[in-house]
């Protein structure tokens, strides 16, 4: 009977394990699935190093169009016709059109989330593709639409992917970002916790670090998606010009859906259905454009000042 229950009890223990243990290697093989996935957008394997320094913030889409890869692999549905653009190094480019526009598909080729279905889109000259994707990314700084915060200190989270971590170049940042003053008044500080997805925040505090975190990474062109659009209109330009002070030189993308977020950008890329209908400054499309004037009259109310309205 002892030898029984001997040779029993480990059988019943193993008996009790199995079913984590083949929970387990289901969650596992999901891991390895995850891990082992190659990105499509990689580096061509004859790619030559390129000095970083050496390109300048320049960008000129040239006859892009791009379409969604579908999952079936059949033919995308274009998104963006005939793309043609050029920016100048640290210009202040607004982007302005209705929702499902194209705004955040143009602005996201240029770090080559994805690549041009046809065309192709430079920066200082060089054909992106033919810059290493490392250093595309040290280039390029995008705060996307959806901001992200994920659980650790303030400081984990704002340091992330920049090289130089230094506490006061977190905190130029995250002044330039307006989010100094709300972490100052957190007891903890740069070290205080962040729930999952930022929870523990407010919209608009959770964009004002994610542009914190962006500007840490010292790109040479910065990318806000619509980063401030939780953020109130004062708020909003507060941080434009403490970045502009900040990123002096630095090519500005800034996308948007209000007026006054572009207002004085040193031009603005307006777009519809996923073409650019018109580029100019405030003034320049508030003359000529009808879309525009439409957009101004809607948002800011009133009469188009000083110009008659466009048939
Ligand atoms: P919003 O102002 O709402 O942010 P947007 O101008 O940034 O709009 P995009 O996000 O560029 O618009 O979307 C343009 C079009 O591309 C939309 O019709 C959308 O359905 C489609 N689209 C966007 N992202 C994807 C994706 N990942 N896969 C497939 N289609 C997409
Ligand atoms: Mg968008």
């Amino acid at each position: 009977m002892q030898y029984i229950l001997l040779a029993l009890t480990p059988l019943f223990i193993l008996g009790s394990v199995m079913p984590f243990l083949s929970s387990g290697i289901s969650s596992l093989r999901r891991v390895y699935r995850l891990t082992d996935e190659e990105a499509d957008i990689r580096d061509a394997p004859d790619l030559k190093p390129v000095a970083e320094n050496k390109i300048e913030g320049s960008i000129s889409f040239e006859q892009v169009s791009f379409g969604y890869p579908t999952e079936d692999g059949s033919q995308p549905v274009e998104i963006l016709k005939n793309i043609n653009l050029t920016i100048k190094p640290g210009e202040v480019v607004g982007f302005l059109g209705a929702t499902g526009s194209g705004k955040s598909t143009l602005v996201n080729l240029i770090p080559r989330f994805y690549d041009v279905k046809s065309g192709k889109i430079t920066i200082g000259g060089v054909d992106i593709r033919e810059i290493p994707l490392k250093t595309l990314h040290q280039m390029v700084g995008v705060c996307l639409q959806e901001s992200y915060l994920f659980s650790g200190t303030i400081q984990d989270n704002l340091v992330m992917g920049a090289q130089d971590t230094s506490y006061d170049t977190m905190v130029q940042a995250a002044q330039a970002a307006d989010a100094h003053e709300f972490v100052s008044a957190i007891p903890e500080k740069y070290e205080g916790h962040v729930a999952r997805k930022g929870a523990d925040f407010s919209g608009g505090q959770r964009q004002r670090l994610s542009i914190a975190r962006t500007l840490m990474l010292k790109p040479k062109i910065l990318i806000l998606d619509d980063s401030t659009s939780a953020c109130d209109v004062a708020t909003e330009a507060r941080i434009q010009d403490a970045v502009r002070d900040l990123m002096k030189d630095v090519t500005q993308l800034i996308v948007a859906q209000r007026i006054s977020s572009v207002i004085t950008a040193d031009k603005i890329v307006l777009m519809e259905k996923g073409e650019i209908i018109d580029i100019g400054t405030h003034e320049d499309l508030l003359e000529s454009s009808k879309l525009y004037q439409e957009i101004y009259v809607s948002q800011l109310g009133g009469e188009v000042p000083e110009y008659e309205v466009v048939e």
